[in-house]
């Protein structure tokens, strides 16, 4: 990895914006209810002329039924990019809020309903629109990059959208103009970033509250009694987890590096939604959750997001038979934060590069 100048590594914490995290409460359906309502969902969707795009760490019930009915599951930008060469005219999206609003984006003609309007994000929630405006104001110097994993009025404020499967390149294209930048919100990913490029990031003190509960320290002692595994690391982890890591990478990297890599057992430091297309792609191989718990422990999310897992059946029945739930985005600051996007996927485009997916 490049080094970089720690004087170029900033982080300047704004104003620490407060926001609650949820107990994590998955649906619980008894099966014949369950089936109930997927029968229905499946009606629903044929008479709304609707298909269902799901994120990989929503309810695995909802990804396969994703699958099932011809929908998707993938992550944000792939479901928006999805979304847009389907022909449906309504997309359900089972994720996060950001998701919901970068379907919209990308696709302003169609309608875009979710299950729930309360699933956020805490990278979405900890970067406030007005206060990252701010910033990018008193750094006017600075070409802004924000991560997916932001709302449509941070993008609007964007030069550049990013993803974690695309962030690397991306930011080594702009060091290579001689750009300065900032990165926003995630400073894990920031600084992972920065490690690797050596770029001039000013980061923002954004985190996801799954990832960053990942434990080097109790990472190191499972994979000692696992020494066979691959170790397979999201980047919005501390530093200290992606230094045992085998792969480094976005969510659809890492689901390929399990079907590609010829190992019996893998430790896995994301999501544990992700982990039904994993054993989908590579059935014979066992999956370990890396460890959350240990000194330091807050286990406000335990592996899994609180706000994926309010994504429940129940809550798309009801988007489609009311209409309800729906993402509406002011048709100007939908141009915005489009541009930012479109630069992203014209990049990805010229170099070939089927990873400009890969979010949360
Ligand atoms: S897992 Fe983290 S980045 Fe993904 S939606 Fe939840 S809080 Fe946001």
């Amino acid at each position: 990895m490049n080094q970089p100048d720690p004087a170029r590594v900033q982080m300047r914490p704004p104003v620490a914006p407060r926001f609650e995290v949820p107990p994590t409460v998955c649906e619980s359906l008894a099966p014949a209810e369950r089936a109930s309502i997927e029968t229905q969902i499946r009606a629903l969707l044929v008479r709304e002329d609707a298909v269902l795009v799901a994120h990989y760490y929503v309810d695995e019930t909802i990804q396969a039924l994703a699958e099932a009915t011809g929908g998707h599951v993938s992550d944000s930008l792939d479901m928006a990019r999805f979304g847009h060469e389907h022909p449906a005219t309504t997309l359900v999206v089972a994720g996060v809020r950001f998701m919901g609003e970068t379907a919209k984006i990308l696709n302003p003609e169609k309608r875009v309903l979710m299950p729930t309007l309360e699933a956020e994000c805490s990278l979405d929630l900890g970067c406030p629109a007005d206060a990252f405006s701010a910033f990018c104001d008193a750094h006017p110097e600075r070409t802004v990059v924000v991560y997916a994993n932001t709302s449509a009025a941070v993008k609007a404020r964007a030069d550049w959208v990013a993803t974690s499967g695309s962030a690397v390149a991306l930011v080594n294209f702009l060091k290579d103009r001689s750009e300065r930048l900032i990165w926003a919100p995630d400073r894990y990913l920031g600084d992972y970033i920065a490690h690797a490029t050596g770029a001039d990031l000013l980061l923002w003190n954004g985190s996801c509250v799954v990832h960053e509960e990942f434990k080097g320290r109790e990472l190191h002692d499972l994979m000692r009694q696992h020494p066979q595994a691959k170790v397979l690391v999201h980047p919005e982890s501390p530093a200290a987890v992606i230094a045992l890591a085998d792969v480094v990478g976005s969510t659809s990297q890492l689901i390929q590096a399990v079907a590609a890599i010829d190992a019996p057992e893998f430790i896995v430091a994301t999501d544990r939604g992700i982990f039904h297309k994993m054993q989908q792609v590579a059935p014979g191989k066992r999956l370990i959750e890396a460890p959350t718990a240990g000194r330091g422990a807050t286990c406000r999310s335990c592996a899994h997001c609180p706000w994926m897992a309010m994504n429940g059946l129940r809550g798309v029945l009801q988007a489609l038979e009311t209409g309800a739930n729906e993402i509406r985005i002011d048709p100007d600051l939908g141009r915005r934060a489009y541009r930012p996007i479109k630069r992203l996927l014209e990049f990805s485009a010229g170099r070939g590069d089927p990873f400009l997916a890969g979010d949360a």
